[in-house]
C-alpha cells in the first residue's frame, strides 16, 4: 500500500515539476520581441546603417538604394 502512495507522490511531483517547466517556457516564449533586435547592416556604398530588412541585398553585400547598388557594382 505505501509503495503505491509512494508512486502517487511521484506522479504528483513529476506533474508539478513538468507544469512548472512549461509555465516557465510559455513566459519566455510570450517575451515581447525587442525592438532593436533586427539586425543592422551597412551600406557598402555610403555607409548608411540600416535594418537588414530594408536594405537591398546583393550577394554578402547590403546596400540602401538600388541606386547605390548599380554606383557600388559599376566602380568594383
Ligand atoms: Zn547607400
Amino acid at each position: 500500500m505505501s509503495k503505491i502512495l509512494l508512486i502517487a507522490i511521484v506522479v504528483a511531483v513529476a506533474f508539478w515539476l513538468l507544469r512548472n517547466h512549461r509555465r516557465r517556457a510559455d513566459r519566455h516564449a510570450q517575451r515581447p520581441p525587442d525592438p532593436q533586435a533586427e539586425d543592422m547592416v551597412d551600406c557598402a556604398h555610403c555607409g548608411v546603417h540600416l535594418p537588414r530588412g530594408e536594405g537591398i541585398v546583393s550577394g554578402a553585400l547590403y546596400f540602401c538604394s538600388a541606386e547605390h547598388e548599380r554606383e557600388f557594382r559599376a566602380k568594383h
